[in-house]
């Protein structure tokens, strides 16, 4: 199964991918990174729009 995954170290913390897709990705409030809050169920337009949302790429899928 297709899994969403942040690479905390180039995520530079601007929560865009959070506001695109909230269902999925939640800002940490410690470390000022996305991570992600739930798996979803499969990778709808909207997750494929959050990643591309990523200024710096920090999103990726995986199979
Ligand atoms: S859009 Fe990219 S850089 Fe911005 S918070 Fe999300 S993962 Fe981090």
């Amino acid at each position: 199964m297709s899994k969403v995954v942040v690479d905390p170290i180039t995520c530079i913390g601007c929560s865009t991918c959070t506001l695109v897709d909230p269902d999925t990705f939640v800002m940490d409030q410690t470390e000022f990174k996305a991570v992600v809050k739930q798996q979803p169920e499969k990778i709808t337009e909207v997750v494929k729009a959050a990643v591309d949302s990523c200024p710096v790429g920090a999103i990726s899928i995986t199979d």
